[in-house]
This record gives structure tokens, C-alpha cells and sequence, in this order.
């Protein structure tokens, strides 16, 4: 595996420009992705109850990038799985879009998350026998694309940031950085409207990681999509449009 030591992706920059049918700036800019009503989340621990968000409330809009600054244990992670329908809550809504995912069952929820949420986690959950074009055409396939069109916009992610020239490379071959920008590359291939990031950038040292959140940043902004990105690292969180925080289990503007 190369080392963050020797890669130079430092040295270039990512442009915008458009990559899905949303466009930054369009007639969609004022919607809302998420909402997030009154969510109410509690685990058991030992015999009495952990809990965790006692009635979060959040709207993120189209085309809008949030950071999600808290301390660890603060119900970060938590809060992601709620967006992300990976979890119930126990009372309260999530709306991806106009749309409520709460009477839903699991079957339309996987599908609602499988189309409108992008995931991105701290490691990045490549799979390590498919080459990074096949790990961006796979998504999109499920989604029941074929193996040409899921190809094309693959080498678009690709090129759009900068990995071109890695796209037949497995992950083992990629250094930290570009796995994860890989992984973001994965994440848009289905034109999401919805980015969920769980400390995209904790990982890697902290040059690869500004690299790395622009690339998300410009991505993110380029097709119009909106993010709620968990990071520990305030000088990122600074470029974003708005911070919150998790207070007594509730969301708070920072
Ligand atoms: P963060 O992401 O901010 O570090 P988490 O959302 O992971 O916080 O966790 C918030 C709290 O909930 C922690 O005290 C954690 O131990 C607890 N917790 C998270 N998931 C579970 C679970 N599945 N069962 C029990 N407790 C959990």
C-alpha cells in the first residue's frame, strides 16, 4: 500500500463544475433533503436507559453543506444513522426530501436509502477485489443501470477528481487519501440527494485531509446535493455553511 508520504495529491486543485441533472443554484435550491422532526433515540444500559437524542431537530436544504461538530459520545454517529435510515428512532420523524420515512417499511427504506443517501465513513469501506471504477459502477448497477452507463459516469467521477489515471486499481494499491476520494466518488454515483459523512477526513494526515474535503466540497456543491458531514476538525468545519452541535441529545447551532 503506498503511504501518505509519498503521493502528491496536495498538489492540484478540484474545479466544479456540473455532474448530475440537479445543478447548484437551480430551481431545487430551496427544497429541503432532510428533516428531521423531534427525534427521540435511547439504549438500554444496564437496566436503565442511555439517552442519546431527547428531541433533535434539524432541516438541511438542497445544495447545503452542514457540519456536525460535538464531542465524542455526543450521539454524532447516531444522529447519522437516523438520517441515514440505518436505524429507527424511537418517536419522532425523518424526511429525506418531502418524503417520511417513518411509516415506511424496511424494504422501501433500504430503497430510499439506496437512492437518495450517500454514505461516506471514516474508513473507506472499498471492496478490496473490485478496482476503483468497478467499486463506483456497482452502486449504480444495483440501481439497475447498465454496465456501460455505470462505467461512464464511474470514469467521470473519476477524472472529475483526479484519479483517472487509478481507475483500474484495486484498494490496496491506493494511498489513504484517494481510497476516500474514491469512496466520495461511490458515494454521488447514484445522484443521492444526500451525503451522510461520518469523519470522511479522521483518518488521514491533516494535508490529504484538506485535499480530500474540498474534493467533497466541490463535489457536493458541483451536483447540487446537500451534506451533513461529522468532523472533529473545526478548520473544516469553518468552510462549510453551517455548524451545529449536540446538546442533551438536541441539535444546536454553533
Ligand atoms: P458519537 O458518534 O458522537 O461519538 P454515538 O452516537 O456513537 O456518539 O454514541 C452516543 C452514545 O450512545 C454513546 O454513549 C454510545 O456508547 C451509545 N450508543 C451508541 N450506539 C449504541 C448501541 N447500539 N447500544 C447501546 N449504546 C449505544
Amino acid at each position: 500500500m503506498m503511504t501518505e508520504m509519498n503521493v502528491t495529491e496536495t498538489d492540484s486543485t478540484v474545479e466544479a463544475g456540473p455532474l448530475g441533472p440537479d445543478t447548484a443554484g437551480s430551481a431545487i435550491a430551496s427544497t429541503v433533503a432532510l428533516r428531521l422532526e423531534n427525534i427521540v433515540r435511547r439504549y438500554k444500559e444496564g437496566n436503565g436507559t442511555l439517552d442519546v437524542l431527547t428531541g433533535a431537530n434539524l432541516e438541511i436544504r438542497s445544495s447545503e453543506l452542514v457540519a456536525l461538530v460535538a464531542p465524542s459520545g455526543a450521539g454524532k454517529s447516531t444522529l447519522l444513522h437516523m438520517a441515514g435510515l440505518l436505524e429507527r428512532p424511537d418517536s419522532g420523524e425523518v424526511y429525506i426530501g418531502n418524503r417520511a420515512a417513518g411509516k415506511l417499511g424496511d424494504p422501501e427504506r433500504t430503497l430510499m436509502r439506496r437512492l437518495e443517501i450517500g454514505f461516506v465513513y471514516q474508513f473507506h469501506h472499498l471492496l478490496p477485489e473490485f478496482t476503483a471504477l468497478e467499486n463506483i459502477m456497482l452502486p449504480q448497477m444495483l440501481r439497475g443501470l447498465t454496465k456501460a452507463q455505470a462505467s461512464e459516469r464511474a470514469k467521470q467521477l473519476l477524472d472529475y477528481l483526479k484519479l483517472g489515471a487509478r481507475a483500474s486499481h484495486r484498494p490496496a494499491e491506493l494511498s489513504g487519501g484517494e481510497q476516500q476520494r474514491v469512496a466520495i466518488a461511490r458515494a454521488v454515483a447514484n445522484v443521492p440527494k444526500l451525503i451522510l459523512a461520518d469523519e470522511p477526513t479522521g483518518n488521514l494526515d491533516p494535508k490529504t485531509a484538506h485535499y480530500v474535503f474540498d474534493a467533497l466540497s466541490a463535489l457536493v456543491r458541483a451536483s447540487g446535493l446537500s451534506a451533513l458531514i461529522a468532523t472533529h476538525n473545526m478548520e473544516l468545519a469553518e468552510r462549510m455553511d453551517r455548524r451545529i452541535t449536540l446538546r442533551d441529545g438536541k441539535v444546536v447551532e454553533l
